[in-house]
């Protein structure tokens, strides 16, 4: 039988990944966590359903992997990584042969975080929908996970010594069709950025033998330092007047 490769926990705790997710997926490596079948099996009586799918007992495997609400978010993840592998059945088995970049790069450290993140994500959702009965879509649970894994990659790059670990293409591929792109951080939180809409601006003079005044002012604060410009034209586009102070 092959062994199985570890997981190298020691990796979490000097990468971007929330404190929680490193210490979870730890937890669910050694599996204990407590999920459906394993409250059976410490004699709590059940029924113990996976809350996510309501049709299989809850598992680890199941619940982070092979439960069809699991499937949805690791397609996603995989899709965005551009990385289309089957994936295993086994938790143990996911974190083993998952693909730990031997670079320390900017994007690399997403590689690292994200099958973690992933499973935090579900994990909390699944106390979500049990705890608080309350049920996320399918859409905006997706956007959390990806709001997770776009905080870890947003931190990795302020922490990134370009001049030390210069971008491979592949970190400028996923770059391109990750969050980078699409996120900015707000108040400390990331948002998608609605695509711009451009709307040209543009100076119509006034009808013939009228004036037209543009003025415009500034504020620093309520009574602060202030500014005013006024200009004057007439329907030529000619300076008539202006000032500034
Ligand atoms: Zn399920």
């Amino acid at each position: 039988m092959e062994e199985r490769k570890e997981w190298p926990i020691k990796l979490m705790w000097s990468s971007p990944i929330l404190p929680k997710a490193g210490v979870f997926t730890w937890l669910a490596l050694k599996k204990c966590i407590l999920t459906g079948e394993r409250l059976h099996r410490l004699g709590f009586l059940g029924p113990f359903r996976c809350i996510m799918c309501k049709k299989a007992e809850e598992s680890l495997d199941h619940l982070l992997l092979q439960c069809e609400e699991a499937q949805t978010v690791w397609s996603f993840l995989l899709g965005k990584l551009g990385w289309m592998v089957p994936l295993p059945n086994i938790v143990l088995d996911l974190f083993s042969s998952w693909n730990i970049p031997s670079c320390r790069s900017v994007f690399s450290s997403l590689w690292l975080v994200a099958p973690s993140l992933v499973v935090w994500e579900i994990w909390n959702e699944r106390n979500i929908r049990i705890f608080q009965e309350k049920e996320d879509s399918v859409e905006s649970f997706l956007l959390r996970v990806e709001r997770a894994i776009a905080e870890s990659v947003l931190a990795a790059a302020r922490n990134h010594n370009l001049a030390k670990h210069p971008y491979t293409s592949e970190d400028k591929n996923i770059q391109a069709n990750w969050l980078l792109v699409n996120y900015q951080p707000v108040n400390g939180y990331l948002r998608v950025n609605p695509p711009l809409e451009k709307e040209e601006v543009k100076w119509e003079p006034p009808t013939k033998e009228w004036i037209k005044i543009n003025f415009d002012g500034a504020s620093r604060g309520n009574l602060g330092t202030s500014g005013v410009g006024v200009v004057a034209r007439n329907d030529k586009g000619v300076i008539l007047f202006k000032g500034a102070r």
